[in-house]
């Protein structure tokens, strides 16, 4: 689109262009040759459009880094306020999700601590636009995780408030942000927008961060009274967690009563210092991953905050990244990777002969027990003397019945994407899910990790058969994509 428009509305309509909109337009598609031309024949970068907009604005909407060097050179003003939000060159980065510009912005000496028109301050731009590489980017360039914006809201309050779903809220726990902050109008905790927004992820991970459930608002409301009344079921995981709160205060009480302090007071510092030097080791790693172009959600997990090794997932439920995750199964309330899911797929097989054998059971039973005269009375008939004969029997039929069913489905699945992509099912959804978006047809077959039906299956059962077959072993958790070098890993992956 951008070339269409570049390369053949624009030469067609340019004599009709005033000297400002050609400079809007060579911005916003990065002709930084024309840019310079008109530059130099006496236009000012720094004069706004009709809608108090400059073109360094435009440049860093499109993430056209050669224009934004080119005009901060000419005298650009990195952070004018303009459009309709009244927001900073930066501000448009963020909300495009331009790491890249974001970097080269905060180079030029950009200020992430301005607000726009909505009070929005970066961070929190970053995190209402879900833009998690650019939160981390910020925040170990050194913005305050709890720096309220001009409406008093910390970014926590924010992502509880407007994004429904577990992150950013998940990220920004992680990050240490406060559970107890209160915003200046309302007075409410993140807990409390979690609740009056009916975001049931944010105020479980908020409940299980340790923010308090009797703090009260301007409206003298606890999040107890909400919850009651809005969210049945935050209220009941408010109570258990108050219960375990209780239980682990008791607990602290005793430990304390029995160490000496002053050893204690130790151990407390050197903990801190040792979580200092984390932070700042994090810190650093974050700003060079950035830099290297390797902040990227693809490859580097803002929930785990560590580069993720190929084919692995960031998993919710478990809260970790699983190297070659298949999915979350809710039959073993786990999830199935690298290291299981060759398990799974035996379990699978297991739950289908059981499954087989207990149809051969009941039918053995009712053929001895039970006389059935189908051909003469009919199915009705037939079924009402099978509950007669043993409503038990019949019972463990039909829960086999249901077993079987979904378990030999799932294993066919699970087979035949093995056997004939080497893809796992993630991994299959993801490019159908590409697939469907582009205008060819490409075979799912052609991916790198598809060896052939025979060569798929002995190497991801491991079969060596006395070493006729070598099957290729390849550790999924220590696997990162080519050309980037490992910077930094972290040892909980799954
Ligand atoms: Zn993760
Ligand atoms: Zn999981």
């Amino acid at each position: 689109m951008d070339q269409v428009l570049s390369g053949v509305l624009v030469p067609l309509l340019w004599k009709h262009f005033n000297e400002q909109d050609q400079c809007l337009f060579l911005s916003r598609f990065g002709v930084l040759e024309r840019c310079k031309e008109l530059v130099e024949a006496g236009y000012d970068v720094r004069q706004p459009d009709k809608e108090n907009v400059s073109l360094l604005h435009w440049a860093a909407i499109n993430n056209r880094t050669e224009v934004v060097k080119y005009y901060m050179s000419k005298g650009a003003v990195i952070d004018q306020l303009g459009g309709d939000l009244n927001s900073t060159p930066l501000h448009w980065a963020i909300r495009q999700g331009h790491l890249s510009m974001v970097i080269q912005l905060l180079r030029y000496g950009a200020d992430p601590s301005v607000s726009d028109g909505e009070g929005y301050r970066s961070l929190h731009l970053a995190i209402l636009f879900q833009h998690m590489p650019i939160a981390a980017y910020l925040m170990a360039k050194g913005q305050e995780v709890d720096f309220p914006d001009s409406n008093g809201q910390t970014p926590l309050m924010l992502a509880a408030q407007k994004i429904i779903g577990p992150e950013p809220t998940n990220f920004l726990v992680k990050c240490n942000a406060s559970v107890s902050a209160v915003d200046k109008v309302n007075r409410n905790s993140p807990l409390h927008c979690a609740v009056l927004a009916g975001n049931v992820d944010a105020a479980h991970i908020l409940l299980e961060a340790g923010a308090s459930v009797d703090s009260e608002n301007a409206n003298v409301c606890t999040q107890f009274t909400f919850s009651a009344a809005l969210l049945g079921s935050v209220g009941a995981i408010a109570d258990f967690n108050s219960e375990s709160w209780l239980l682990k205060g008791l607990l602290l009480g005793a430990v304390i009563a029995v160490i000496n302090l002053s050893a204690f007071e130790m151990a407390t510092g050197f903990i801190c210092f040792y979580e200092l030097l984390a932070i700042f080791c994090l810190k650093q790693n974050v700003v060079l991953l950035a830099e290297a172009g390797c902040l990227d959600p693809r490859i580097f997990c803002t929930s785990c905050m560590m580069k993720k090794p190929m084919r692995a997932n960031h998993c919710f439920s478990c809260d970790a990244c699983v190297a070659k995750q298949d999915h979350h199964s809710i039959w073993i309330n786990g999830c199935i990777g690298a290291r299981n899911h060759h398990y799974f797929v035996l379990f699978l097989f297991s739950l289908c002969l059981i499954g087989a054998w207990m149809f051969y059971g009941c039918l053995v039973y009712w053929s001895k027990h039970c006389p059935l005269h189908y051909q003469e009375e009919g199915m009705w008939s037939a079924l009402s003397a099978l509950v007669g004969c043993s409503s038990w029997v019949l019972g463990i039929f039909c829960l086999a019945f249901f077993h079987t069913s979904w378990a030999s489905i799932l294993l066919a699945l699970q087979l035949y994407q093995i056997a004939f992509y080497g893809l796992t099912t993630a991994e299959r959804a993801n490019l159908m899910l590409r697939q469907r978006k582009l205008p060819q047809t490409i075979s799912l077959r052609q991916n790198p990790y598809n060896l052939g039906v025979v060569r798929n299956l002995l190497s991801f059962f491991q079969l060596r058969f006395c070493g006729l077959f070598k099957p290729v072993v390849v550790d999924w958790t220590k696997q990162y994509p080519p050309g980037r070098e490992h910077m930094f890993s972290h040892p909980d992956i799954v």
